[in-house]
Parts: C-alpha cells; structure tokens; sequence
C-alpha cells in the first residue's frame, strides 16, 4: 500500500498568471457578462492586467474556457457558469455587460433566446446594478443602425431595422436594451454607458463564428473558396480587438453617458476585403459568390467624432496589422484542430 500510494505522482502546482494587485481603495470588484467570449475575454486581461478582481458570468453558449484558461487559478479572479437571463445576486462595483451571442449565424441558430438575452439578460443586469449601485456598461452594436441611410452613421441616426427580418432578434433586442439604460438611468439614477461596437476582429474569434474576418482567413488558409454572400458590394469597417478593449475601458472610466460609436472607420466592400485577404495569406483560393443574405446592410462605418472628442479614443492598429496577427493565430489553430470548416 506504502508503495502504492508512494508511486501516485505529486500534482502538480497550477499556473498563475503574476500581476500587481491594485491596493484596496483603488481595486473595484469587476463583473464581466460573457467574459468566456472574443471581446470579453480580451477585456478581461485588460482588467486583471490593471490589478482588479474579475468575475466572469457566462453560459457558454458561444464563449470558449480556453479563452480565460490562463487565469483560472488567479486569487482576483473567478468564473460564475451562469445564464444572464436567470437573476443573481452579486456584490459588485461595475458591471461590463457583454453576454450575447454576436454573429449572425449564433444569433439566429435561437432567435428567442437571442431576445431574451438581450432583454431579460439587461433587465438583469440593471436590477443588479441598481441595486448595488454600481456603475454598467452596455456592449451596444452599429446593427442597431440597420441598413442605414446614412452614412458614415453619427450617433443622431436613428437607423433602418426591419423589426421582423432574420436580423430582428439581435438588432431589436439591442436597441430595446439601450432603451432600458436609459429608463434605469432616467428613472433609478443607475450610471449607465453605452458602446455601439462597429465590426471587431482578432485572436480568439471562434473559427466557426461565421463572422467575415473568420470565415475569409480560414478559408484561405486551407485554399478552399472565400464565400461572398451576395455581389461582395456591401461595405464593412473593421477594428482590431485592442482598440475596442481600450475604447471600453475609456468609456466606462470616463464621464460621457451617452451612447458612443466604437470602430474603426477603414472601409472597405467584401469583395475587396476578400482580395485583400487572399493576398495577405498568399492563398490560392477561388472567390465564389454565394446568395445574398436577407437584410444584409449595404453599407456601415462609424463616425467616431464623439469618441475622439469624450474619450480621447481613436483605434491605432491598422487593419493589415490586425489581420497579420488574426492570421498567425488563426493558423496555430488550424495546426491544432485540422481541417475547419467554417459555418
Ligand atoms: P461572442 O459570441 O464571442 O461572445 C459572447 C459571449 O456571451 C460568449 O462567451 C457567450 O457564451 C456569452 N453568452 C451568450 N449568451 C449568454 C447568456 N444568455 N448568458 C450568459 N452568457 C451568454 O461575441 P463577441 O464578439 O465577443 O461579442 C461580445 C459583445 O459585443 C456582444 O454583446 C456583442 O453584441 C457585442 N458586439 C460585438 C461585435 C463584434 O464585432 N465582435 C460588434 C458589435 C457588438
Ligand atoms: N460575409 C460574406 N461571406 C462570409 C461571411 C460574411 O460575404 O463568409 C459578408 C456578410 O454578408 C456581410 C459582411 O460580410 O455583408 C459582414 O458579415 P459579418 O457576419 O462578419 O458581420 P455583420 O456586419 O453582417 O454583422
């Protein structure tokens, strides 16, 4: 038995990411909704980095644990498995609200739900806000634009959503949600902000997201064809994942409660973006154009005029080195995983 119990191997001791803790007058207690995600968990190593306890609350439905791996067994950290649209009680000093699926084939795989994480989720959130007055932030989108008239789209637009397309689930549920921020601040004095994020790419997309930037580097990657939905026409500006993280944190610390436009205006149309990418890679893909998708906006790109003025806040990583990063990582995953086909 001696024997036996001796040849059991010690386990051994688990990895802690080291960073200075804040002293305790300056360290806030910082609930992340869908941390698990691509954007959230970005944010959280901004937050852990600056020295504060993190909590992330996910259900997993899109996030990945390999994201927040690297701080599982950190003292200021922890992770809540927990869908938003249940209510909890938590102790907190603000609250980063992320939890939603983001892409459109993850929003429409359950539109319902989609809704009522966006709905009951908020409602959720501004209850525990309110309740523990601690300050929110909302991960707004441009979809709440829809497919705008206007263009570049200033904060003043109202935007052009159909309220019953494929698209409805995620753009109405958002706009509903902003609308809640305001009533919780208007009517209970909560201290809300707002951020409409504009296209993000980056490492830790899921490479079955769907999303464009995925999709198109995957799919050079392994030569296989890039995917246009429709005539490649349409306009996107895209940021990279840095940028909107330091643009998050800005407008949470900063004093502006107003909705605020997070992007980067570079535009380019699919069909360029898909050139553009295919050359970075040096693929030997075929570009195929495939039906359009319903609803799908002609145009988008931010004006960041507010940003700029309330927070200081301009992206400074250009889009091609964002995408030789996006690239390399989406590469070690290929080299992990095997052949990806993207959704
Ligand atoms: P993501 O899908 O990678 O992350 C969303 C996270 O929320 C995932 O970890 C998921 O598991 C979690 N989640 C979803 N439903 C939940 C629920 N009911 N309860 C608890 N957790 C839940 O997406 P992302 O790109 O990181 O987006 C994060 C936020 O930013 C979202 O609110 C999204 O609407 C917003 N946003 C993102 C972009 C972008 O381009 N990435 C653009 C505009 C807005
Ligand atoms: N798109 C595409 N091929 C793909 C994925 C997306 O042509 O494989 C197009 C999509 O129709 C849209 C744009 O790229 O016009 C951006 O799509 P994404 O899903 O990344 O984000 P959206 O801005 O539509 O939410």
């Amino acid at each position: 038995q001696l024997i036996a119990s001796q040849s059991i191997p010690t386990p051994t001791q688990p990895h802690v990411m080291k960073t200075p803790t804040l002293p305790d007058a300056k360290r806030k207690k910082i609930l992340v909704t869908g941390g698990a995600g691509f954007v959230g968990s970005h944010l959280v190593d901004k937050l852990m980095q600056q020295g504060h306890e993190v909590i992330v609350m996910d259900n997993f439905f899109t996030g990945q644990r390999k994201n927040i791996d690297h701080w599982m067994h950190h003292p200021r950290f922890s992770l809540i498995v927990h869908d938003v649209t249940e209510p909890i009680m938590l102790e907190v000093d603000e609250i980063y609200h992320l939890a939603c699926p983001a892409s459109p084939p993850h929003y429409q795989y359950n539109p319902v739900k989609t809704i009522k994480t966006s709905t009951m989720g908020t409602i959720n959130m501004l209850g525990l806000a309110k309740r523990v007055k601690a300050k929110i932030l909302l991960t707004s989108t441009s979809e709440i634009y829809g497919d705008p008239q206007v263009h570049p789209q200033p904060e003043s637009y109202w935007g052009n959503v159909n309220t019953i397309g494929p698209r409805a689930c995620y753009d109405e549920g958002k706009r509903v949600a902003e609308t809640m921020m305001y009533s919780y601040k208007n009517q209970n004095g909560v201290d809300v902000r707002v951020a409409r994020i504009f296209n993000t790419f980056g490492p830790r997309m899921h490479p079955n997201d769907g999303r464009v930037v995925s999709n198109f580097i995957i799919q050079s990657l392994q030569d296989k064809p890039l995917t246009i939905y429709g005539e490649g026409q349409q306009t996107r500006s895209f940021q990279y994942v840095s940028d909107l993280v330091n643009g998050l944190n800005a407008l949470m610390n900063g004093n502006y409660d107003m909705p605020v436009n997070l992007g980067n205006p570079d535009e380019y149309t699919v069909k360029n973006f898909a050139e553009h990418i295919k050359e970075m890679t040096g693929s030997k893909s075929e570009i195929t154009f495939l039906k359009a998708t319903k609803d799908d906006p002609t145009q988008r790109k931010p004006d960041i005029s507010t940003a700029k003025r309330e927070l200081d806040w301009e992206p400074v990583v250009q889009v091609k080195e964002g995408l030789q990063k996006t690239i390399a990582y989406f590469s070690r995953v290929l080299e992990e995983s095997g052949e990806i086909i993207p959704t």
